[in-house]
């Protein structure tokens, strides 16, 4: 058998993605695919818009990471459900190890999942895991350039949290310049500018989250 690595891994990729959103559906589970650079601040983004959304809301994240369970600890410590998968050197999580992962959780009773992939603007970009909504997050500090770099990640998104920006005035960072290139691959995607670690403009960025759980209930046939 010859397998063509690519097509056939990634339409093998694609079945399972959709049988994740099959368990998501039934279970009435709205997920966010957490996608960006290692240092970007996806963890710090989700320690802050996590302890708002427990109030009323049952929440849960996978973390994927090459190794250690380092991101899982932090999340458990907000007393959320977490499960730590580790890639063992792969650098993007696909629908088969978000499957597994979440075995562990008991989606009957998780109203938002959210999947912190591997720090990576590349591969994750190709693997769907069967998300509702994929937000990328893009510190000013990685610079502007890096959506030219790497359009595939900002054209398949649909949010762009631009984190970090406490650290504007220090960095060489065009927020005009990056913005207007991410609208250019990919039209009606929302942008936030936050900073993770303060917590500021995060609150606008889980609205939009919460609105999205929303739209998919209402749309649920
Ligand atoms: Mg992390
Ligand atoms: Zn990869």
């Amino acid at each position: 058998m010859k397998i063509v690595l690519g097509q056939d891994l990634l339409k093998a990729n694609e079945v399972i993605a959709r049988s994740n959103r099959a368990a998501f559906e039934a279970s009435g589970t709205f997920v966010a695919n957490m996608l960006g650079s290692p240092g970007s601040g996806k963890t710090t983004l989700l320690e802050a818009i996590l302890p708002d959304l427990m109030s009323g809301l049952r929440v849960a994240v996978i973390e994927g990471d090459l190794a250690t369970s380092r991101d899982a600890e932090r999340i458990e410590a907000l007393g959320v459900a977490s499960v730590q998968i580790n890639t063992g050197g792969g650098c993007h999580l696909d629908a088969g190890m978000v499957a597994a992962g979440f075995e562990s959780l008991d989606l009957d009773n998780t109203d938002v999942l959210f999947i912190e992939n591997v720090g990576n603007l590349i591969c994750p970009a190709g693997f769907s895991l069967g998300e509702h909504r994929r937000v990328v997050v893009l510190s000013v500090t990685e610079g502007d350039d890096k959506v030219e770099k790497y359009p595939p990640m900002f054209a398949r998104a649909d949010a762009v949290a631009l984190n970090k920006m406490d650290l504007l005035s220090h960095v060489k960072f065009d927020v005009k310049k990056a913005t207007d290139h991410i609208e250019r691959l990919n039209t009606g995607i929302r942008m936030f500018s936050v900073c993770a670690v303060t917590g500021e403009g995060t609150a606008d960025l889980r609205r939009w989250l919460l609105d999205g759980r929303r739209s998919c209930q209402e749309h649920k046939t």
